[in-house]
């Protein structure tokens, strides 16, 4: 569920950067402004509408809706509701997990069963304030977000996630009353734990650091030492840069969950910023295997492209070759495709090129995605996601996007070539030559 929502959240900030780059024509500023104004206004309208509809909808079914669709026409009379004026693509589809079946809404008005559970959990944490729908259609604006709470309420945040919690609240002073209340209600409660990372940023925020530091020690004490309380230890103190201190306890974690790669894969960030890159990197390889595989060939395949055609990584020995696992489901994999895009066409003259191995299981969505975005390199394409895919299975690919550079030879370079690494990456590799040429 997670990945869920961060996909979601790296596709609406990507939604965010592609129109931030396209106004070609200033017309009017004084005209646009007005209708920013405006949108927001009609946005704001929406947002209680819908709140108010879900009300009603609960006090019938004794439940949220499943989706903002089954609101329609009952409790909401406009399907227009359901579309903020400042989506240029009225509703259109752009996240398919998300996609309500009933009729168009607007991305970040969306609502769907799975988000709906985790909203309830949040509000026994949070209180009314948590936001069920967001609109993150209003770029350019001073803030990030406009946010409908549980309590039909219509606020702006800055943020366009949940993290910062005094955007919801108002104000820090209020935020931090508000943690204290749910800690105090609900001082054992596992699911509570979460806030304990953001009391402390608070805390620290406003300059109590005594009051961070008590929690620090309870989280350091806590008895329930799983991986997720480790891993809020981990965001505490890497935050205070408290180096050694980390080091203690995840020494200790290490003990208690030998080989658990979120454990090792923090060791070795831990003795990197201590400056020990030696047990850095026999970390970072306990971690990920793959790490192993780095300067060594890259076992080939043989494989079958979206067009039908066989293709293997020895057409392209010579070459440097990022080897690109992704999904037209995956934010990050979509956030990444404008840099991939780039790198592509600044290099291809000089020997770069580009399979994509798509993890995709409908061949139209892949298709009408390529299309879209003019992707020019080719596609390996198996049918599967990659629980089952062939080459995900060969390449033990856990997670998208996963970027694998090899370089002229066919060896491997590194298997995150991501982000603005790539460029770099594939500048150096390209003044290599071939050994056998
Ligand atoms: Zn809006």
């Amino acid at each position: 569920m997670r990945a869920i929502l961060t996909a979601a959240m790296a596709i609406g900030s990507s939604i965010t950067s592609a129109n931030a780059d396209t106004p070609a024509e200033k017309p009017n500023e004084g005209l646009m402004m007005e209708q920013h104004e405006k949108n927001i206004e009609v946005c704001t309208q929406n947002l209680v509408a819908i709140g108010e509809a879900i009300q009603t909808y609960q006090k019938e079914h004794g439940d949220f809706p499943d989706w903002l669709s089954d609101l329609h026409p009952r409790h909401l009379a406009g399907a227009n509701t359901l579309i903020c004026p400042a989506d240029e693509e009225g509703g259109k589809t752009i996240f398919s997990l998300n996609t309500d079946p009933g009729m168009p809404v607007s991305y970040g008005y969306q609502f769907h069963p799975e988000y709906r559970k985790e909203k309830s959990a949040q509000r026994e944490m949070y209180g009314d304030v948590m936001p069920l729908v967001r609109c993150r259609h209003h770029e350019n604006e001073d803030f990030g977000c406009l946010n409908l709470s549980f309590s039909a309420k219509v606020y702006k945040s800055s943020g366009v996630w949940e993290s910062r919690l005094e955007d919801l609240y108002g104000n820090d002073a209020a935020a931090i009353t508000a943690l204290e209340d749910a800690l105090a209600r609900h001082p054992d409660d596992p699911r509570f734990f979460e806030v304990y990372p953001q009391l402390i940023r608070l805390y620290t925020k406003v300059g109590n650091q005594q009051s961070a530091n008590v929690l620090i020690e309870r989280l350091k004490s806590g008895t329930t030492k799983d991986l997720d309380s480790y891993r809020m230890l981990f965001d505490v103190l890497s935050r205070a840069e408290r180096y050694e201190e980390m080091l203690e306890v995840f020494k200790e974690a290490e003990q208690q969950h030998p080989d658990a790669e979120p454990i090792l894969w923090r060791l070795a960030y831990i003795y990197r910023k201590l400056g020990n890159t030696e047990l850095a990197d026999v970390y970072d390889r306990k971690a990920d295997p793959t790490y192993e595989l780095i300067g060594k060939p890259v076992p080939d395949f043989s494989a079958t492209d979206l067009d039908g055609n066989p293709i293997s990584l020895q057409d392209y020995r010579g070459k440097v070759v990022l080897l690109d696992f992704w999904g037209v489901w995956c934010g990050f994999c979509i956030n990444e495709m404008p840099n991939l895009k780039r790198v592509y066409a600044t290099y291809k003259e000089q020997g770069f090129d580009i399979i994509g191995v798509s993890l995709d299981d409908e061949a139209s969505v892949l298709r009408d995605y390529i299309k879209e975005n003019a992707l020019q390199w080719r596609q390996i394409y198996s049918g599967e996601r990659w629980e089952e895919d062939p080459l995900a299975q060969q390449f033990k690919i856990t997670g998208v996007p996963s970027q694998w550079l090899i370089d002229r030879d066919g060896k491997l370079i590194t298997h995150k070539a991501r982000g603005e690494k790539l460029e770099g990456l594939v500048v150096e590799a390209l003044k290599d030559k071939p050994a056998n040429q």
